[in-house]
C-alpha cells in the first residue's frame, strides 16, 4: 500500500524526482537532501511501512541485503573509511520522516560527524532485571 499524502511513497515510486542510486522492484535508494558526509543515502521501501514495528520480516530481510550491497559499493567508489546503518523508529528515537527507511552513511577521517550515543552505567542487578523483562 502507498500513503497518499507521504513523500518518501512519492520519491520512492518516482511520483516526485530524486538522486537515484539503485531501484529495483521493491527499494528505490536516494541521495539525503541534508546529508550527514559525502554520499548520506536513505533505502526506500517503494510500499508503506511507518517504521520497523510495521515492516514485514520479509521486507526487513531484503533491507539488510540490499544495505550490504550498497555498503560495499559506496564505500568503494568514495573511498569512504568506514560506515554506519542508521535506523530510526519514532519520534523520540529521532524519525521525522514517518516511511520506514535505512540511512547509508559513508564515513571518512575527520568528517566532523558524531553517530551515537554518551556510554552510561548499569548494575548487575539491572541488566538481570532487564534481561527477564525481554525474555521471560
Ligand atoms: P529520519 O530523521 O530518520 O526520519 O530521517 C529523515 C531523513 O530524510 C533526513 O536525513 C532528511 O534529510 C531526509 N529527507 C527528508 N526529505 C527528503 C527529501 N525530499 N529527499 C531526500 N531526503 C529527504
Ligand atoms: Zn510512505
Amino acid at each position: 500500500m502507498k500513503k497518499a499524502d507521504c513523500i518518501f511513497c512519492k520519491i520512492a515510486n518516482g511520483e516526485i524526482p530524486s538522486k537515484t542510486l539503485h531501484e529495483d522492484e521493491n527499494f528505490r535508494v536516494i541521495l539525503d537532501l541534508s546529508p550527514a558526509t559525502r554520499g548520506h543515502a536513505l533505502i526506500l521501501p517503494k510500499e508503506h511501512y511507518d517504521n520497523l514495528y510495521e515492516l514485514p520480516e520479509d521486507t526487513a530481510a531484503r533491507v539488510m541485503k540490499l544495505a550490504k550491497k550498497m555498503a560495499v559499493v559506496m564505500t568503494e567508489k568514495l573511498q569512504a573509511d568506514g560506515f554506519n546503518l542508521v535506523q530510526n523508529n519514532g519520534e523520540t528515537a529521532g524519525q521525522t520522516v514517518m516511511h520506514f527507511h535505512m540511512h547509508l552513511i559513508p564515513r571518512y577521517e575527520e568528517d566532523g560527524q558524531h553517530i551515537g550515543w554518551n556510554p552510561g552505567e548499569v548494575t548487575q542487578e539491572e541488566l538481570e532485571e532487564i534481561k527477564k523483562k525481554i525474555t521471560e
